[in-house]
């Protein structure tokens, strides 16, 4: 199948009221192009190399994300442009993306990312540490960043059950801060969860964007 289709493919898979984040890291800019031509605006990448090298060479009105880990020293090169950071795993980035937000005079949207995984080698918030957190609400005084939600990523692994007990017990998280803290704004009601292997259960869970790679550019080769 060329990628024409595959997306095609794909976007039957996935319900209107959520959105595909297409992951093109390790692809050339040429693929994202290809997805581009076909309607395609939001992509996905985990490094701010490249996510600033493909912003720089690629067609304005693309959305792009940063859904990988993000140290506090980079954020600086991709606060001008970036549409969503996925993976705020601190307080301490929220405070540097703040920063960095108004040295660019915008608003920079966030999620918080929570470990829902099995493997100890995964970042993110435990749903205590997240709590503690938002109760301490030093990030109401963030005026340069936007908490549109939460993010997380399932166990690698094929015992479907799993994943799908991780994502339930992340949306169940997110209706309870949504509920506690951010009822006066709207704005967060973003639940990222779900790839190429799991992101139907993800949807059926209620993931409202799910971050595919594989499934629509193909295998990754990291030895390019
Ligand atoms: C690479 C990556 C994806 C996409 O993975 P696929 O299995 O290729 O769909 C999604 N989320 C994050 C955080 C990633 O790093």
């Amino acid at each position: 199948m060329v990628l024409k289709e595959r997306l095609a493919a794909l976007k039957k898979r996935i319900p209107p009221q959520t959105r595909l984040i297409a992951v093109s890291k390790t692809h050339p800019a040429s693929s994202i192009l290809e997805a581009y031509e076909c309607g395609q605006r939001v992509f996905g990448e985990n490094k701010v190399q490249e996510l600033c090298a493909k912003e720089e060479e690629l067609p304005k009105d693309i959305e792009w994300h940063m859904i990988g880990h993000l140290q506090s020293n980079k954020v600086k090169y991709i606060a001008p442009f970036v549409a969503l950071i996925h993976g705020v795993d601190s307080f301490k980035l929220l405070r540097t993306i703040d920063k960095e937000g108004r040295k660019n005079k915008r608003v920079i949207p966030c999620l918080l990312q929570v470990h829902i995984a099995e493997e100890s080698t995964k970042f993110g918030f435990s749903p205590e540490e997240l709590r503690e957190m938002l109760a301490a609400g030093a990030w109401r005084e963030l005026e340069f960043v936007e908490l549109r939600g939460l993010m997380g990523m399932g166990t690698f692994t094929e015992e479907k059950a799993q994943v799908q007990r991780e994502f339930h017990s992340l949306k169940v998280l997110f209706d309870e801060v949504r509920m506690q803290y951010f009822a006066d704004r709207a704005a967060f009601k973003e639940l990222s969860m779900g790839m190429s292997d799991d992101f139907e259960l993800a949807i059926a869970e209620g993931s409202t964007l799910v971050r595919v790679g594989s499934a629509l550019f193909g295998a990754r080769d990291y030895n390019l």
